[in-house]
């Protein structure tokens, strides 16, 4: 029996230290998200959704909920992969991320919350990844044209189209910035040439709603079918 007594205290101890050392590498790796989440705030300096911010603060609201925080997009137990990872977190005020966290995913489903990111953040804004870490192995994947559809709904509400640079495009859609060129140029997506008359250098900018036209199209094609359109689209062009 004393036997027995000295292996379960040896397990326990073992257990002991497990978890102390399992503590310890979740406490540095929360003090490390701190330390990435306070650099985000410093970076963002607004409320991603409203603008408010602790030095243009809400009037209709106390003081304090102008603070600013970091939002996790992602719910449920993946929450805290999420939280020092730009591309699945918005920095908004304390008003803004009651509202989050309140009204749900009916109001704010993840695809409308990403739009928001893409709009105001789009070299953060990385939907491969974003999938790879709430979604791991289920087959449910957010798709580029949920996200554009979103923007395309939120400058109805407002009124107001943020116009996209290819810059942000090639961003948006994680490719090369001479690849969005040649889209434009291949008349696969639709942009604004906004220079002044008379200017040599061509300036575009692409409306949301012709993103999500061509997300549908680029999505419900392969890859390679894709390419190859704009290959023969093109050679047609020129
Ligand atoms: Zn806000």
């Amino acid at each position: 029996m004393a036997g027995s007594s000295a292996i379960d205290q040896n397990t326990c101890e073992h257990r002991e230290i497990g978890v102390r050392r399992w503590t310890e590498k979740r406490r540095a790796r929360n003090d490390a998200a701190k330390i990435i989440r306070q650099a985000m705030v410093e970076k963002a300096a607004a409320c991603e959704l409203c603008g408010c911010s602790p030095l243009r603060p809400n009037r209709r609201l106390p003081i304090g909920m102008s603070q600013l925080c970091v939002h996790e997009i992602a719910n449920g137990p993946l929450r805290s992969r999420a939280q020092d990872k730009p591309y699945a977190t918005l920095v908004v005020c304390w008003a803004c991320n009651g509202e989050l966290n309140n009204k749900g995913q009916d109001h704010w489903p993840e695809s409308r919350q990403l739009a928001v990111l893409a709009m105001v953040r789009p070299d953060d804004f990385d939907l491969k990844s974003y999938n790879e870490l709430v979604n791991p192995r289920a087959p449910r994947r957010i798709t580029l044209f949920e996200v554009f559809e979103e923007m395309v709904e939120a400058k109805d509400r407002t009124g107001t189209a943020r116009l996209f640079t290819p810059d942000d495009v090639a961003h948006v859609m994680n490719v090369n910035r001479k690849t969005v060129r040649r889209w434009i140029d291949g008349k696969q997506l639709r942009a604004i040439d906004v220079a002044p008359p008379g200017a040599t250098k061509r300036h575009f900018r692409i409306e949301p709603a012709d993103l999500r036209a061509f997300a549908k199209c680029r999505e419900s094609m392969s890859e390679d079918d894709f390419e190859q359109l704009v290959g023969e689209v093109q050679e047609n062009w020129q």
